[in-house]
Protein backbone atom coordinates (compact mmCIF):
# COMPACT_ATOMS: atom_id res chain seq x y z
CA UNK A 1 0.00 0.00 0.00
CA UNK A 2 2.68 2.71 1.15
CA UNK A 3 4.78 1.76 -1.72
CA UNK A 4 2.04 2.00 -4.39
CA UNK A 5 1.27 5.64 -3.19
CA UNK A 6 4.69 6.96 -3.07
CA UNK A 7 4.84 5.65 -6.42
CA UNK A 8 2.01 7.48 -7.81
CA UNK A 9 3.18 10.88 -5.93
CA UNK A 10 5.90 10.47 -8.00
CA UNK A 11 4.34 10.10 -11.10
CA UNK A 12 2.01 12.94 -10.02
CA UNK A 13 5.48 15.22 -9.66
CA UNK A 14 6.08 14.13 -13.54
CA UNK A 15 2.91 14.92 -15.03
CA UNK A 16 2.80 17.98 -13.44
CA UNK A 17 6.45 19.17 -14.43
CA UNK A 18 5.49 17.83 -18.11
CA UNK A 19 2.38 20.47 -17.94
CA UNK A 20 4.36 22.88 -16.65
CA UNK A 21 6.76 22.86 -19.11
CA UNK A 22 4.12 22.48 -22.32
CA UNK A 23 2.45 25.66 -20.60
CA UNK A 24 5.95 27.56 -20.58
CA UNK A 25 6.43 26.94 -24.27
CA UNK A 26 9.39 24.60 -23.76
CA UNK A 27 8.16 21.18 -25.13
CA UNK A 28 5.49 21.44 -27.85
CA UNK A 29 2.70 18.44 -27.71
CA UNK A 30 3.04 16.47 -30.96
CA UNK A 31 -0.08 17.23 -33.42
CA UNK A 32 0.69 17.37 -37.21
CA UNK A 33 -3.23 18.21 -37.52
CA UNK A 34 -3.14 20.83 -35.41
CA UNK A 35 0.35 22.35 -37.05
CA UNK A 36 -1.05 21.73 -40.85
CA UNK A 37 -4.10 23.91 -40.14
CA UNK A 38 -2.12 26.74 -38.06
CA UNK A 39 0.49 26.99 -40.78
CA UNK A 40 -2.26 27.02 -43.82
CA UNK A 41 -4.04 30.12 -45.16
CA UNK A 42 -7.70 28.83 -43.69
CA UNK A 43 -10.59 30.70 -45.92
CA UNK A 44 -14.31 30.46 -45.58
CA UNK A 45 -16.61 30.90 -48.03
CA UNK A 46 -20.08 32.47 -46.56
CA UNK A 47 -21.05 34.11 -43.35
CA UNK A 48 -23.76 35.60 -42.03
CA UNK A 49 -22.25 37.38 -39.52
CA UNK A 50 -22.87 40.69 -41.09
CA UNK A 51 -25.71 42.23 -39.78
CA UNK A 52 -24.22 41.90 -36.75
CA UNK A 53 -21.65 44.75 -37.41
CA UNK A 54 -24.58 47.22 -37.70
CA UNK A 55 -25.65 46.78 -34.41
CA UNK A 56 -24.07 49.24 -31.64
CA UNK A 57 -24.86 46.36 -29.09
CA UNK A 58 -22.97 43.73 -30.19
CA UNK A 59 -18.72 43.57 -30.59
CA UNK A 60 -16.62 41.86 -33.38
CA UNK A 61 -13.65 42.44 -31.00
CA UNK A 62 -14.99 40.82 -27.81
CA UNK A 63 -15.68 36.92 -27.25
CA UNK A 64 -19.50 35.69 -27.35
CA UNK A 65 -20.91 33.10 -26.18
CA UNK A 66 -22.13 30.57 -28.06
CA UNK A 67 -25.60 30.81 -28.05
CA UNK A 68 -24.63 35.07 -28.98
CA UNK A 69 -23.69 33.72 -32.55
CA UNK A 70 -21.24 31.73 -34.50
CA UNK A 71 -18.45 34.14 -34.82
CA UNK A 72 -16.11 37.37 -33.44
CA UNK A 73 -12.43 38.11 -33.61
CA UNK A 74 -11.21 35.88 -30.21
CA UNK A 75 -12.72 33.11 -31.65
CA UNK A 76 -11.41 33.42 -35.13
CA UNK A 77 -8.38 33.32 -33.72
CA UNK A 78 -8.70 30.03 -31.94
CA UNK A 79 -9.92 28.65 -35.01
CA UNK A 80 -7.48 29.62 -37.00
CA UNK A 81 -9.58 31.05 -39.66
CA UNK A 82 -7.57 33.84 -42.02
CA UNK A 83 -9.89 35.10 -44.37
CA UNK A 84 -13.96 35.39 -44.66
CA UNK A 85 -16.30 36.35 -46.76
CA UNK A 86 -18.98 38.04 -45.21
CA UNK A 87 -22.37 37.99 -47.34
CA UNK A 88 -24.25 40.92 -47.98
CA UNK A 89 -27.29 39.09 -47.62
CA UNK A 90 -30.81 40.31 -47.58
CA UNK A 91 -34.28 38.54 -48.37
CA UNK A 92 -36.73 39.46 -51.85
CA UNK A 93 -36.79 43.10 -52.20
CA UNK A 94 -39.54 44.32 -54.40
CA UNK A 95 -39.38 47.44 -54.10
CA UNK A 96 -36.82 49.86 -56.70
CA UNK A 97 -33.99 51.32 -54.93
CA UNK A 98 -34.46 49.93 -51.61
CA UNK A 99 -32.26 46.61 -52.30
CA UNK A 100 -29.17 48.51 -53.37
CA UNK A 101 -29.71 51.42 -50.27
CA UNK A 102 -29.59 47.98 -48.12
CA UNK A 103 -26.89 46.28 -49.82
CA UNK A 104 -24.66 49.55 -49.15
CA UNK A 105 -25.43 50.11 -45.50
CA UNK A 106 -24.18 46.40 -45.22
CA UNK A 107 -21.00 46.67 -47.30
CA UNK A 108 -20.69 49.86 -45.14
CA UNK A 109 -21.22 47.82 -42.07
CA UNK A 110 -18.43 45.69 -42.96
CA UNK A 111 -16.20 48.67 -43.48
CA UNK A 112 -16.85 50.27 -40.46
CA UNK A 113 -15.82 46.78 -38.61
CA UNK A 114 -12.89 46.33 -40.28
CA UNK A 115 -11.84 50.44 -39.44
CA UNK A 116 -13.02 50.02 -35.99
CA UNK A 117 -10.16 47.08 -35.78
CA UNK A 118 -7.84 47.87 -38.03
CA UNK A 119 -4.81 46.87 -36.29
CA UNK A 120 -6.65 43.02 -36.81
CA UNK A 121 -8.84 43.33 -39.60
CA UNK A 122 -8.30 44.46 -43.45
CA UNK A 123 -10.44 44.46 -46.38
CA UNK A 124 -8.58 43.03 -48.36
CA UNK A 125 -9.06 43.55 -52.73
CA UNK A 126 -7.12 41.25 -54.47
CA UNK A 127 -4.73 37.80 -53.70
CA UNK A 128 -1.73 39.60 -53.52
CA UNK A 129 -3.15 41.86 -50.82
CA UNK A 130 -5.03 38.75 -48.73
CA UNK A 131 -1.51 37.38 -49.25
CA UNK A 132 0.66 40.03 -47.39
CA UNK A 133 -2.23 40.71 -44.86
CA UNK A 134 -1.81 37.09 -43.68
CA UNK A 135 1.76 37.26 -43.42
CA UNK A 136 1.37 40.58 -41.34
CA UNK A 137 -1.32 38.18 -39.05
CA UNK A 138 -4.60 40.16 -40.33
CA UNK A 139 -7.66 38.71 -40.04
CA UNK A 140 -8.35 39.20 -43.97
CA UNK A 141 -12.38 40.50 -44.81
CA UNK A 142 -13.95 40.02 -48.43
CA UNK A 143 -17.22 40.32 -49.42
CA UNK A 144 -19.86 38.10 -51.70
CA UNK A 145 -23.28 39.68 -52.34
CA UNK A 146 -26.19 37.07 -51.79
CA UNK A 147 -28.85 37.34 -54.75
CA UNK A 148 -28.31 38.85 -57.92
CA UNK A 149 -31.97 40.82 -57.07
CA UNK A 150 -29.62 42.88 -55.16
CA UNK A 151 -28.09 44.51 -58.40
CA UNK A 152 -31.57 45.68 -59.28
CA UNK A 153 -30.62 44.69 -63.36
CA UNK A 154 -28.14 47.78 -62.99
CA UNK A 155 -24.80 46.45 -64.52
CA UNK A 156 -23.16 49.90 -63.36
CA UNK A 157 -24.88 49.05 -59.81
CA UNK A 158 -22.71 45.90 -59.81
CA UNK A 159 -19.49 47.41 -60.74
CA UNK A 160 -19.94 50.14 -58.06
CA UNK A 161 -20.22 46.72 -55.67
CA UNK A 162 -16.79 45.73 -57.10
CA UNK A 163 -14.96 48.81 -56.58
CA UNK A 164 -16.25 49.03 -52.79
CA UNK A 165 -14.92 45.61 -52.51
CA UNK A 166 -17.13 42.69 -53.63
CA UNK A 167 -15.63 40.04 -54.84
CA UNK A 168 -18.41 37.04 -55.99
CA UNK A 169 -22.34 37.67 -56.20
CA UNK A 170 -24.30 34.50 -55.75
CA UNK A 171 -26.21 35.23 -59.18
CA UNK A 172 -29.88 34.49 -56.99
CA UNK A 173 -30.81 33.77 -53.26
CA UNK A 174 -33.55 31.58 -52.56
CA UNK A 175 -36.24 32.55 -55.26
CA UNK A 176 -35.64 33.64 -59.11
CA UNK A 177 -34.47 36.74 -59.94
CA UNK A 178 -35.78 38.33 -63.16
CA UNK A 179 -32.56 36.92 -65.15
CA UNK A 180 -31.90 34.05 -63.41
CA UNK A 181 -33.57 30.41 -61.95
CA UNK A 182 -32.94 29.52 -58.29
CA UNK A 183 -32.99 26.27 -56.75
CA UNK A 184 -35.77 26.92 -54.02
CA UNK A 185 -34.54 25.98 -50.59
CA UNK A 186 -37.17 23.47 -49.29
CA UNK A 187 -39.04 22.79 -52.75
CA UNK A 188 -38.06 23.42 -56.18
CA UNK A 189 -39.98 26.09 -57.73
CA UNK A 190 -41.37 26.18 -61.15
CA UNK A 191 -38.86 27.18 -63.32
CA UNK A 192 -39.24 31.05 -64.86
CA UNK A 193 -36.33 30.93 -67.31
CA UNK A 194 -34.76 27.41 -67.53
CA UNK A 195 -31.59 28.98 -66.54
CA UNK A 196 -30.10 32.20 -67.08
CA UNK A 197 -31.77 35.23 -69.69
CA UNK A 198 -29.40 37.01 -72.04
CA UNK A 199 -29.17 39.58 -69.75
CA UNK A 200 -28.36 37.03 -67.47
CA UNK A 201 -25.60 36.11 -69.36
CA UNK A 202 -24.41 39.57 -69.76
CA UNK A 203 -24.35 39.40 -65.92
CA UNK A 204 -21.69 36.68 -65.93
CA UNK A 205 -19.57 38.03 -68.48
CA UNK A 206 -19.47 41.67 -67.09
CA UNK A 207 -17.97 39.63 -63.71
CA UNK A 208 -15.81 37.70 -65.41
CA UNK A 209 -14.62 40.93 -67.12
CA UNK A 210 -14.19 42.62 -63.48
CA UNK A 211 -12.83 39.96 -61.90
CA UNK A 212 -15.60 39.13 -59.72
CA UNK A 213 -16.18 35.30 -58.94
CA UNK A 214 -19.84 33.76 -60.02
CA UNK A 215 -21.28 32.42 -57.29
CA UNK A 216 -23.48 29.09 -58.04
CA UNK A 217 -24.83 28.31 -55.02
CA UNK A 218 -29.17 28.81 -54.60
CA UNK A 219 -29.67 28.51 -58.23
CA UNK A 220 -30.74 25.90 -59.87
CA UNK A 221 -29.36 23.28 -62.01
CA UNK A 222 -30.45 24.65 -65.30
CA UNK A 223 -28.74 27.71 -64.33
CA UNK A 224 -25.56 26.26 -63.18
CA UNK A 225 -25.44 24.46 -66.59
CA UNK A 226 -25.91 27.90 -68.23
CA UNK A 227 -23.20 29.51 -66.25
CA UNK A 228 -20.61 27.07 -66.51
CA UNK A 229 -21.51 27.41 -70.41
CA UNK A 230 -20.96 31.28 -70.81
CA UNK A 231 -18.54 32.27 -67.82
CA UNK A 232 -14.86 32.84 -69.17
CA UNK A 233 -13.43 32.07 -65.64
CA UNK A 234 -13.32 29.41 -63.00
CA UNK A 235 -16.93 29.90 -60.71
CA UNK A 236 -17.46 28.75 -56.95
CA UNK A 237 -20.16 27.61 -55.26
CA UNK A 238 -19.73 29.63 -51.78
CA UNK A 239 -21.47 27.57 -49.71
CA UNK A 240 -23.39 24.39 -51.29
CA UNK A 241 -23.04 20.38 -50.55
CA UNK A 242 -23.01 17.04 -51.80
CA UNK A 243 -26.41 15.60 -53.41
CA UNK A 244 -25.42 12.22 -53.37
CA UNK A 245 -24.91 12.04 -49.46
CA UNK A 246 -28.52 14.09 -48.72
CA UNK A 247 -30.62 14.95 -51.54
CA UNK A 248 -31.27 18.63 -50.95
CA UNK A 249 -31.83 21.08 -54.00
CA UNK A 250 -29.52 23.20 -52.43
CA UNK A 251 -26.82 20.54 -52.93
CA UNK A 252 -24.92 19.78 -56.14
CA UNK A 253 -24.89 16.56 -57.75
CA UNK A 254 -21.96 14.76 -59.26
CA UNK A 255 -22.71 15.95 -62.75
CA UNK A 256 -22.53 19.59 -61.68
CA UNK A 257 -19.28 18.20 -59.54
CA UNK A 258 -17.49 17.41 -62.69
CA UNK A 259 -18.62 20.21 -64.38
CA UNK A 260 -17.26 22.49 -61.48
CA UNK A 261 -13.73 20.64 -61.46
CA UNK A 262 -13.45 20.93 -65.87
CA UNK A 263 -14.43 24.85 -65.52
CA UNK A 264 -11.41 24.76 -62.24
CA UNK A 265 -13.61 26.45 -59.84
CA UNK A 266 -14.29 25.08 -56.72
CA UNK A 267 -17.37 24.20 -54.28
CA UNK A 268 -17.35 25.21 -50.54
CA UNK A 269 -18.95 23.01 -48.65
CA UNK A 270 -21.93 24.01 -46.42
CA UNK A 271 -22.00 22.55 -42.46
CA UNK A 272 -25.59 22.94 -41.95
CA UNK A 273 -27.00 19.58 -40.91
CA UNK A 274 -30.51 20.14 -42.83
CA UNK A 275 -28.37 20.10 -46.43
CA UNK A 276 -26.07 17.62 -45.33
CA UNK A 277 -27.84 14.94 -43.36
CA UNK A 278 -31.49 13.92 -44.49
CA UNK A 279 -32.31 12.42 -41.07
CA UNK A 280 -31.44 15.60 -39.33
CA UNK A 281 -33.59 17.58 -42.18
CA UNK A 282 -36.68 15.43 -41.30
CA UNK A 283 -36.32 16.09 -37.53
CA UNK A 284 -35.95 19.88 -38.26
CA UNK A 285 -39.32 19.71 -40.33
CA UNK A 286 -41.01 18.69 -37.16
CA UNK A 287 -39.09 21.16 -34.66
CA UNK A 288 -39.61 24.14 -37.04
CA UNK A 289 -43.57 23.28 -37.30
CA UNK A 290 -43.44 23.39 -33.57
CA UNK A 291 -41.12 26.05 -32.73
CA UNK A 292 -41.76 28.59 -35.93
CA UNK A 293 -44.21 30.52 -34.69
CA UNK A 294 -42.56 31.55 -31.12
CA UNK A 295 -39.31 32.43 -33.15
CA UNK A 296 -41.04 33.82 -35.93
CA UNK A 297 -43.08 36.37 -32.83
CA UNK A 298 -39.50 37.14 -31.10
CA UNK A 299 -37.94 38.47 -34.59
CA UNK A 300 -41.00 40.36 -35.86
CA UNK A 301 -41.32 42.09 -32.19
CA UNK A 302 -40.83 45.78 -33.20
CA UNK A 303 -40.80 46.73 -29.40
CA UNK A 304 -37.82 45.02 -28.29
CA UNK A 305 -34.22 45.72 -29.15
CA UNK A 306 -31.71 43.46 -30.52
CA UNK A 307 -29.88 43.04 -27.73
CA UNK A 308 -33.20 41.57 -25.88
CA UNK A 309 -34.24 39.98 -29.25
CA UNK A 310 -31.00 37.86 -28.85
CA UNK A 311 -31.22 37.37 -25.42
CA UNK A 312 -34.89 35.60 -25.96
CA UNK A 313 -33.29 33.64 -28.90
CA UNK A 314 -30.24 32.31 -27.28
CA UNK A 315 -32.92 31.26 -24.29
CA UNK A 316 -35.08 29.56 -26.79
CA UNK A 317 -32.22 27.35 -28.73
CA UNK A 318 -30.73 26.93 -25.30
CA UNK A 319 -34.16 24.93 -23.70
CA UNK A 320 -35.31 23.65 -27.44
CA UNK A 321 -32.00 22.79 -29.56
CA UNK A 322 -32.12 23.10 -33.10
CA UNK A 323 -31.45 18.77 -34.31
CA UNK A 324 -28.14 18.07 -35.46
CA UNK A 325 -25.77 16.29 -36.98
CA UNK A 326 -22.21 14.53 -36.57
CA UNK A 327 -19.00 16.04 -38.06
CA UNK A 328 -18.67 12.28 -39.08
CA UNK A 329 -21.59 13.40 -41.95
CA UNK A 330 -19.54 16.50 -42.50
CA UNK A 331 -16.42 14.85 -43.35
CA UNK A 332 -18.16 12.16 -45.52
CA UNK A 333 -19.12 15.55 -47.89
CA UNK A 334 -16.01 16.40 -48.03
CA UNK A 335 -14.42 12.87 -49.02
CA UNK A 336 -17.40 12.34 -52.04
CA UNK A 337 -16.29 16.30 -53.23
CA UNK A 338 -12.53 15.63 -53.10
CA UNK A 339 -13.13 12.31 -54.73
CA UNK A 340 -15.71 13.36 -57.49
CA UNK A 341 -14.24 16.92 -58.12
CA UNK A 342 -10.63 16.33 -57.20
CA UNK A 343 -8.56 17.86 -54.38
CA UNK A 344 -8.21 21.04 -56.50
CA UNK A 345 -11.88 21.82 -56.02
CA UNK A 346 -13.15 21.74 -52.84
CA UNK A 347 -13.13 24.40 -49.88
CA UNK A 348 -15.35 25.61 -46.86
CA UNK A 349 -18.11 27.67 -46.80
CA UNK A 350 -19.73 26.93 -43.37
CA UNK A 351 -22.58 29.34 -43.98
CA UNK A 352 -21.91 30.64 -40.09
CA UNK A 353 -24.71 32.05 -38.09
CA UNK A 354 -26.65 32.49 -41.43
CA UNK A 355 -28.75 28.53 -40.40
CA UNK A 356 -29.85 27.98 -37.50
CA UNK A 357 -27.25 24.83 -35.75
CA UNK A 358 -24.39 23.14 -36.72
CA UNK A 359 -22.84 20.17 -36.60
CA UNK A 360 -21.81 18.44 -32.91
CA UNK A 361 -18.36 19.58 -31.95
CA UNK A 362 -18.37 21.96 -34.85
CA UNK A 363 -21.00 24.79 -33.37
CA UNK A 364 -18.53 27.59 -33.68
CA UNK A 365 -15.27 28.99 -35.54
CA UNK A 366 -13.48 27.98 -32.55
CA UNK A 367 -13.93 24.71 -33.64
CA UNK A 368 -12.83 24.60 -37.03
CA UNK A 369 -9.16 22.88 -36.52
CA UNK A 370 -11.98 19.96 -35.46
CA UNK A 371 -11.98 19.96 -39.84
CA UNK A 372 -8.59 19.48 -40.02
CA UNK A 373 -8.24 16.86 -37.32
CA UNK A 374 -11.06 14.97 -39.14
CA UNK A 375 -9.49 15.38 -42.84
CA UNK A 376 -6.58 14.43 -41.62
CA UNK A 377 -7.63 11.17 -39.82
CA UNK A 378 -9.37 10.33 -43.22
CA UNK A 379 -5.95 9.57 -44.62
CA UNK A 380 -6.14 13.12 -46.53
CA UNK A 381 -2.61 13.90 -47.49
CA UNK A 382 -0.95 17.49 -46.11
CA UNK A 383 -1.16 19.01 -49.63
CA UNK A 384 -4.82 18.45 -50.67
CA UNK A 385 -5.85 19.41 -46.89
CA UNK A 386 -4.17 22.95 -47.58
CA UNK A 387 -5.74 23.50 -50.75
CA UNK A 388 -9.20 22.65 -48.96
CA UNK A 389 -8.27 25.07 -46.08
CA UNK A 390 -7.94 28.01 -48.69
CA UNK A 391 -5.52 27.72 -51.56
CA UNK A 392 -7.94 26.47 -54.08
CA UNK A 393 -10.01 29.33 -53.33
CA UNK A 394 -7.08 32.02 -53.54
CA UNK A 395 -6.35 30.33 -57.06
CA UNK A 396 -9.71 30.77 -58.43
CA UNK A 397 -9.56 34.29 -57.37
CA UNK A 398 -5.70 34.76 -59.04
CA UNK A 399 -7.74 32.86 -62.24
CA UNK A 400 -10.28 35.60 -62.11
CA UNK A 401 -7.75 38.36 -61.30
CA UNK A 402 -5.83 37.05 -64.57
CA UNK A 403 -8.51 36.50 -66.44
CA UNK A 404 -10.05 39.81 -65.67
CA UNK A 405 -6.73 41.41 -66.86
CA UNK A 406 -7.09 39.91 -70.40
CA UNK A 407 -10.50 40.56 -70.90
CA UNK A 408 -9.58 44.42 -69.99
CA UNK A 409 -6.52 44.46 -72.81
CA UNK A 410 -8.74 42.87 -75.55
CA UNK A 411 -11.28 45.22 -75.18
CA UNK A 412 -8.66 47.99 -75.17
CA UNK A 413 -7.11 46.58 -78.32
CA UNK A 414 -10.72 45.95 -80.13
CA UNK A 415 -11.67 49.90 -79.52
CA UNK A 416 -8.03 50.97 -80.78
CA UNK A 417 -9.04 48.83 -83.93
CA UNK A 418 -12.21 49.83 -83.97
CA UNK A 419 -11.10 53.49 -83.90
CA UNK A 420 -8.67 52.84 -86.54
CA UNK A 421 -10.56 51.40 -88.63
CA UNK A 422 -13.24 54.56 -88.53
CA UNK A 423 -9.96 56.82 -89.00
CA UNK A 424 -9.20 54.99 -92.63
CA UNK A 425 -12.66 55.46 -93.45
CA UNK A 426 -12.61 59.30 -93.02
CA UNK A 427 -9.32 59.52 -95.30
ZN1 LIG B 1 -27.29 31.19 -48.59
Amino acid sequence: MFRCGYDLSKLRLWVGLLVLAIQAGCLTPEDPARSLHFESIVVDGHSDTTPRFEDPSWDFGVRHSLSDGDMDLPRIREGGLDVQFWSIYMGKRDVSGEAIREALERIDAVHEMADRHAEEVIVARSVAEIRAAVDDGKFVSLMGIEGGHIIEESLPALRNFYRLGVRYMTLTHSFHTSWADSSGTTEIPEPLHHGLTEFGREVVLEMNRMGMLVDVSHISDETFFDVIETSKAPVIASHSSIRAIANHPRNMSDEMLRALAKNDGVVMINFYPVYIDEQAAQKARLYFAEHGKVLASIFKDQDIDSESRRRLLSAHFETHPVPQTSLDVLLDHFDHAIQVAGPDHVGIGADWDGVASMPIGMEEISDLPRLTAGLFARGHSADTIRKVLGENLLRVLAQAEDISRALSQTRLLEAMASEDSAGESHR
